[in-house]
């Protein structure tokens, strides 16, 4: 491919609100170097981090000007030198492109990229990287879930959470759900949780807990922990680890809940995983696609051009329905 092709990509020149999202027809496509691969993208997970990172306010800041987002599903375009696993026309996935994602075309390193089951569309495929390896990491890496055991997905109607219902019922455990719309109790429930409960609803924590015997749960997979670490606590069974996965600011807690009941606060960071971990993690979710129990839910979908009012949507609209998508 010549260096001089030209794509449409979504360009970020300073830090700010959505606005600063713009898409751009003349940013020069990328080039697979060794060990890269280089993806035709046809869809682009929109993951809540990036908004953080484009309004400057995370811990890691790229070099502007930059094209946001790391999640893509389409079809390999070329390899660079030592590619083996891969070839062009193959479909895949990718959860860490290096050029981003809100693009025509995206170079990831060929550990980064896997393949898309036939059975699952492009968009679908936008929404397992992150998401997926996610709740794969929480569950089974960091809080050493068993089959058998108690689950309760705090936030089980967007991304990560769908996700984690889904890979939870496959695992074996009971699993328990939160949203805050009766859509979002009604995809809990279709993607794996025995029970869903509303978070917005005053006493939901009593149901929880009266849903579990009183006994409280093994392991919680917590979206929104500044708002209900000190809840998790309380409804942590004895032995319980509960995982935060989503943060947005400071909390306050007793510690004594922890004391009481053994449990454990476990940090989970994607970013973390080795890439032994996510070897491990790519063939769990492969086999999931086999089987046909790993169907990701495509919530909201943008044109590229409307990669601000995704921003803005994911962050400020109320009731999350599945994963937010990028259509390029
Ligand atoms: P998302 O698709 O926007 O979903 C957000 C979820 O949070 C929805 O299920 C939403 O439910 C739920 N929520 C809202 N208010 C809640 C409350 N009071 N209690 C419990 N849940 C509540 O986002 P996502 O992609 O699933 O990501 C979720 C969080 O995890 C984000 O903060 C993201 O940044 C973080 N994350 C972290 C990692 C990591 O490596 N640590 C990786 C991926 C994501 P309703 O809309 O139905 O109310």
């Amino acid at each position: 491919m010549s260096g001089s092709r030209l794509m449409r990509a979504v360009r970020v020149s300073e830090f700010g609100p959505p606005s600063v999202l713009r898409l751009c027809s003349d940013v020069a496509a990328p080039q697979p170097g060794h060990r890269q691969v280089l993806i035709r993208v046809h869809a682009c997970g929109v993951n809540p981090v990036e908004t953080y990172i484009r309004a400057g306010t995370y811990a890691r800041r790229p070099a502007l000007p930059y094209t946001p987002g790391s999640d893509v599903a389409g079809v390999v375009e070329s390899v660079g030198e030592g590619v083996t696993a891969v070839k062009a026309g193959d479909r895949v996935f990718s959860m860490a492109t290096e050029t981003g994602g809100y693009a025509e075309f995206a170079v990831a390193a060929d550990q980064s990229v896997h393949r898309l089951h036939a059975a699952l569309s492009f968009l679908q495929g936008a929404a397992l990287g992150v998401p997926y390896f996610t709740a794969y990491r929480a569950l089974v890496h960091k809080a050493h879930a068993k089959a058998g055991e108690t689950v309760l997905v705090h936030g089980a109607s967007g991304g990560v959470g769908v996700a984690t219902c889904q890979l939870s019922r496959a695992l074996g455990l009971t699993v328990l759900g939160t949203a805050g719309t009766p859509e979002g109790l009604k995809l809990a429930l279709s993607n794996g949780a025995h029970l869903a409960f509303n978070h917005r609803e005053e006493g939901y924590t009593q149901k929880i807990m009266e849903a579990t015997g009183g006994r409280g749960v093994d392991v919680v997979v917590e979206m929104l922990s500044n708002v209900n670490l000190s809840k998790d606590l309380q409804m942590s069974a004895v032995g319980g680890r509960v995982t935060v996965i989503g943060c947005r600011g400071p909390v306050e807690i007793n510690p004594r809940d922890a004391m009481a009941k053994e449990s454990s606060i476990i940090g989970v960071i994607l970013n973390a995983a080795t890439p032994e971990e996510n070897r491990e993690c790519a063939a769990l979710l492969y086999a999931g696609m086999e089987a046909g129990w790993l169907r990701p839910v495509v919530g909201a979908q943008y044109p590229l051009a409307d990669a601000a009012q995704a921003h803005h949507d994911i962050i400020e609209c109320l009731g999350a329905a599945g994963k937010t998508v990028l259509i390029v």
